[in-house]
């Protein structure tokens, strides 16, 4: 059993091993808090980042969170820009532009695939040409 002390709150509870190190009470704060700022920039989509953050009571630090975790999303009428972490494009929501996570999907993709698709690949290609050999043995 973990037991930890809530960074938000200083309450000693029960640590499940997810992130961030916050008790139930502090999380359901947070989510209500992240709904109330979602509608907010919903209804308001020409608000710049101070002015969500203090409508909000809430920290430009945890603004800037919730869109890297792409759970915001700020209109282009905001003014509001985030930088792909990579290349530094304008984005709107999460940590890298779509031309860099394409990349980084294909770059996943082809390390964890390659091993996996060669084998059955040359196998095929063997029992293929084992089938055309037999028929050209008849
Ligand atoms: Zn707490
Ligand atoms: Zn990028």
């Amino acid at each position: 059993m973990d037991i930890r002390n809530c960074r938000k709150c200083g309450r000693i509870f029960q640590y499940s091993g997810e992130s961030p190190v916050i008790c139930d009470n502090c999380k359901r704060e947070q989510e209500k808090l992240f709904e109330q700022v979602r509608d907010y920039i919903r209804d308001n989509p020409g608000a710049s980042m101070n002015q969500v953050s203090e409508e909000n009571s809430v920290s430009i630090n945890q603004i800037q969170q919730w869109v890297r975790e792409e759970r915001l999303e700020f209109s282009r009428e905001s003014g509001v820009t985030f930088y792909c972490e990579k290349c530094g494009a304008p984005i709107r929501t999460g940590r890298f532009c779509n031309n860099c996570k394409n990349a980084m999907a294909q770059d996943l993709d082809s390390m964890y695939k390659k091993p996996v698709t060669a084998v059955p690949h040359k196998r095929r290609t063997e029992r293929d040409a084992m089938r055309f050999m037999g028929k050209q043995d008849i």
